[in-house]
């Protein structure tokens, strides 16, 4: 068996040094054959150092330019070059925000597998992406899912029809604040919202967790998955993350998906599919010892921006993509103390209801439409939200 070759863009991240767990776990089955990362240029020479790809890159900087050069610069390569190598079978998009779209679509187009941990791609460019994969099918070009949740359902619809599914339930902590009440949240501090109950993320994420955005999110993502109406599309707070998600079926059966807590189960599996490698990269689940799960509705009056992000994913046309990067600002100024948490959700109100939103959007438009959304929440914080 040749080993199968895989470009990972954002490999010093949390999804991107999990890939590499994985890939520890099989080295005779997979060969990283291209590495990028942001700024972690020390992580990355690391990994390049263990993994031996055959093209690398790193964010421009003093420190990746010095080691472009030890690297060799005719292998040091923009990310949408990356992608689309010869020696790469699947590319895993693990990047941070909406820098993973360019490079998800070139793939695509050039008939790679793309396995997508980046919620961005899909939430500013679902439009685009689709189209891009929907064409490019008979090449080979298929799109998997790494979010925890999405391979959930992933998992459940393996050898299923998609047109017996009734609706798609994806699963939700609640976050860092679930308990808190109303005047709680106006006070929590980034340092508090940064602890996840159940998860090890990245900083955007575990805060987008807090106040529920990030749901909101992978339901926009599931719609372009699985290529579902997003009213068919439940969330269900689950305090336990043990059932990543669960799709139901015409004939009332329920199906779901149950691990602990770790993103290296999702990660392999989008590797190894359509096979289940026979290494468990998780702690095993001991329901006996978990004994109980819960599961509640989640408080859409608490955490506003649910409903806002599932009211933009409604609508279909630029509205996601706008919100996308409304949340983007408005969490890096919460992170950097410019605004109180609660503000995030009142932003993300603010910013759907003034923008103007394009019916049948092409990429240009989606990237146009988030960028309103940072300048629009950027200007609202420096003219003093209060
Ligand atoms: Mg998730």
């Amino acid at each position: 068996m040749t080993a199968i070759g895989l470009a990972i863009l954002g490999s010093t991240g949390s999804i991107g040094t999990q890939t590499l767990d994985v890939v520890r776990g099989l080295p005779d089955r997979f060969r990283v054959a291209a590495l990028a990362a942001g700024g972690n240029v020390s992580l990355l020479r690391e990994q390049i150092e263990e993994f031996r790809p055959s093209a690398a890159c790193a964010a421009p900087g003093a420190e990746a330019d010095h080691l472009a050069s030890d690297f060799g610069r005719d292998a040091w390569l923009p990310l949408d070059d990356l992608a689309v190598r010869p020696d790469v079978d699947i590319v895993v998009v693990a990047t941070a925000g909406r820098l993973g779209l360019e490079p998800t679509l070139r793939a695509l187009e050039a008939g790679k597998i793309v396995a997508l941990a980046n919620k961005e791609v899909l939430v500013v460019g679902g439009h685009v992406v689709r189209a891009a994969l929907e064409a490019n099918e008979h090449r080979g070009a298929e799109l998997r899912p790494i979010d925890s949740e999405h391979s959930a359902i992933w998992q459940c619809l393996w050898g299923e029809p998609i047109e017996t599914v009734d609706r798609l339930t994806l699963t939700a902590s609640g976050g860092a604040f679930r308990d808190y009440d109303m005047d709680a949240l106006d006070r929590v501090t980034p340092e508090q919202a940064l602890i996840h109950p159940n998860w090890q993320m990245g900083p955007k994420v575990t805060i987008d967790s807090a106040t529920l955005f990030n749901k909101g999110l992978e339901a926009i993502e599931a719609r372009w998955l699985f290529d579902i109406p997003i009213d068919r599309v439940d969330i269900l707070q689950h305090r336990e993350s043990i059932v990543h998600s669960m799709v139901t079926y015409a004939d009332g059966s329920i199906k779901a998906q149950l691990g602990e807590p770790d993103m290296r189960l999702p990660i392999q599996c989008a590797l190894t599919y359509p096979e289940r490698a026979p290494q468990q990269p998780a702690p095993p689940l001991d329901l006996a010892a978990r004994g109980t799960l819960n599961f509640s509705e989640v408080d859409t009056e608490r955490f506003p921006a649910l409903p806002t992000v599932l009211e933009a994913g409604r609508r279909g046309d630029t509205s996601a993509a706008m919100l996308s990067g409304a949340d983007e600002s408005a969490v890096e100024h919460f992170l950097a103390g410019r605004c109180r948490f609660t503000d995030i959700a009142r932003l993300l109100v603010e910013a759907l209801d003034a923008h103007e939103a394009d019916t049948d959007p092409g990429l240009e438009q989606l990237i146009a439409a988030e960028a309103w959304g940072q300048r629009f929440v950027n200007e609202r914080v420096a003219a003093g939200i209060r």
